[in-house]
């Protein structure tokens, strides 16, 4: 957003200053729910070789399981405390929480059938991605080496202010979106797949 500012000189003239006025770009890299599937889906297309469009509703599924997994602090603490800020950035914002889980998740097939043989390390790689994105792209840390250090997040924040968040903040994903969908494009080009419609589907349903 630009504008332009008259400034009066010593010698009474006036010119006008054309200084674009700097935007704080953060506040659309927010990461929210929203902002880290789309991440995780960029990650996933980036892994994986083989064109997955045919399995649209369970690449979904997955990427949206795993890559929102860490936040189940915030529930955790609602249902306990009323507060979803209590346990929140904790343990499960943290390097040994993705390993673990990981390794659950990529062996979750040999307990129910129906969950698909899933790679360790892109398990792994979707959950780091929303502890890396919290932690970089806000101010507020995460328990990174837990168990050698323990964050939280200040402040209480209820059922409904959890809610009003995770549905109306949307917008302030924008950043992340628009650069995972420029991941997927630059990456379906170079190794001449067809685009896929999994992003934009996701836009339209917001
Ligand atoms: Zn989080």
């Amino acid at each position: 957003m630009g504008s332009g500012t008259v400034i009066v000189t010593e010698e009474g003239s006036s010119i006008t200053d054309f200084r674009f006025e700097i935007v704080d770009l953060r506040i659309f890299f927010m990461p929210l729910p929203l902002g880290h599937t789309a991440a995780g889906l960029a990650i996933h297309d980036v892994y994986s070789k083989s064109n997955t469009s045919g399995h649209l509703w369970k690449t979904l599924t997955f990427v949206v399981v795993l890559t929102n997994l860490p936040d189940i602090d915030v529930f955790i603490g609602l249902v306990v405390h009323g507060n979803g800020n209590f346990f929140h950035r904790g343990p499960t914002h943290s390097f040994l929480f993705a390993l673990s889980m990981a390794f659950i998740a990529s062996n979750g097939w040999r307990c129910w059938s129906k969950i698909p043989k899933i790679s360790g390390l892109l398990c792994f790689l979707l959950i780091l991605s929303h502890v890396m994105a919290d932690g970089l792209l806000t101010t507020s840390p995460v328990s990174f080496w837990w168990p050698l250090e323990l964050n939280s997040t200040v402040g209480h924040s209820g059922w409904r202010e959890v809610i009003e968040s995770v549905l109306f903040g949307a917008f302030r994903d924008l950043g992340t979106i628009v650069v995972s969908g420029v991941v997927i494009f630059l990456n379906r080009l170079i190794s001449h797949r067809p685009i896929p419609v999994i992003l934009s589907r996701l836009v339209k349903g917001r």
